[in-house]
């Protein structure tokens, strides 16, 4: 069961983009203006924006900074020197972080010191101003930095989710839970925000090992149940299993569900719908984003799992072809599947700070 192929790697960040992409001309929109703007389907193509390519949202923007902290972490670890790994986890990730404020708005004198020799800063769209969550944004802003211990905030937005995809490529199952909802309490404190992402995480994980979909979802869920106050993310997915496995319509399910704002029910839409139409991503992200709630962010988590699920060549070409930041989101996929190498090009690309 040890899969592990650079396909599925790929088809994880870019269907995640691709999903974002596609939700975004809708974010914001109810599903009676979706059909007026899109027909009664609602949005099934990339609208492509002023530079040609579908646009993506802070949802991608973050998983790219979550995976090059995580890239970062992992040649801290490798350090032989003790001395030179003077930085923990949490700082780490939360300076991967504060590099992505950087590219929002600017950051005051006294941290510039963390941006420097990060490719992803100088990727210059990706300091586009995309919607960023305003949770991630405030809890960022604050000098303490959230733990598990000690919550920054009461938030169980779904800011914290929509970004992990990139943990569970590197860890298995139950250290990327762990790992999922450190990253996410960083910014959301209700256990509901962190749990949501150590789910995800946990589930990418069992993906790319090669896991079936559905007994990844099972393994996860049993997994999360021995979590404490995970109450809450269990009935939600539960409740999606149930919905996968009756003859309710798509859109229905997902109003039952709810809208995607919050945590636990943006990770349940994305579970029902890779579930729903676990052989086709296509159809999977349209039911995704094609609702009332938040819909980049419902479809950059679906796009995340079935495109991990199927891997890059289970995506349609179109999409493939008109996705914004095609170059550099595969190029951390390819990164993430090395994972760690042995060079000083490597370190210099990846500081362990
Ligand atoms: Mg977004």
């Amino acid at each position: 069961m040890s899969k592990r192929e650079l396909e599925n790697f790929k088809g994880c960040l870019l269907g995640g983009a691709i999903g974002d992409a596609l939700g975004w001309p809708i974010e914001f929109l109810g599903i009676d203006e979706i059909k007026d703007k899109f027909g009664e389907n609602g949005i099934e193509d990339l609208v492509l924006g002023a530079f040609g390519k579908a646009e993506i949202t802070d949802d991608t923007q973050m998983t790219l900074f979550t995976a090059e902290g995580l890239l970062r972490n992992k040649v801290r670890e490798n350090l032989e020197e003790e001395s030179e790994a003077d930085i923990d986890f949490t700082t780490i990730m939360h300076n991967a972080y504060l590099r992505w404020l950087s590219t929002q708005e600017r950051l005051p004198k006294i941290k510039d010191k963390i941006l420097h020799n990060s490719w992803l800063v100088q990727v210059w769209s990706l300091s586009k101003l995309r919607a960023p969550g305003s949770t991630c944004l405030s809890a960022l802003r604050e000098e303490e930095i959230g733990t598990i211990d000690q919550p920054i905030n009461s938030s169980k937005g779904c800011g914290g989710v929509m970004r992990v995809a990139p943990v569970g490529l590197l860890y298995g199952m139950e250290e990327a839970f762990d790992i999922g909802c450190k990253c996410a309490a960083l910014t959301h404190g209700h256990p509901s925000g962190y749990l949501s992402a150590g789910f995800f995480s946990a589930l990418i994980s069992q993906i790319v090992s090669g896991e079936d979909l559905k007994e990844a979802v099972l393994k996860c869920l049993s997994l999360l149940k021995k979590y404490p106050n995970s109450e809450e993310c269990v009935e939600k997915i539960q409740l999606a299993l149930e919905l996968v496995d009756s003859n309710e319509l798509s859109n229905e399910a997902i109003r039952e569900i709810g809208e995607g704002w919050i945590a636990e029910e943006a990770i349940s839409i994305a579970v029902y719908c890779a579930l729903r139409f676990q052989n086709d991503y296509k159809k999977a992200i349209i039911a995704a984003v094609n609702h009332n709630g938040d819909s980049d962010s419902t479809g950059a988590i679906t796009g995340n799992i079935l495109g991990a699920y199927l891997g890059v060549f289970g995506i349609p070409n179109d999409y493939i072809e008109n996705i914004e930041l095609f170059e550099q989101i595969s190029e951390m996929a390819e990164d993430l599947y090395i994972g760690y190498e042995e060079s000083d090009k490597w370190r210099n690309k990846y500081p362990g700070k």
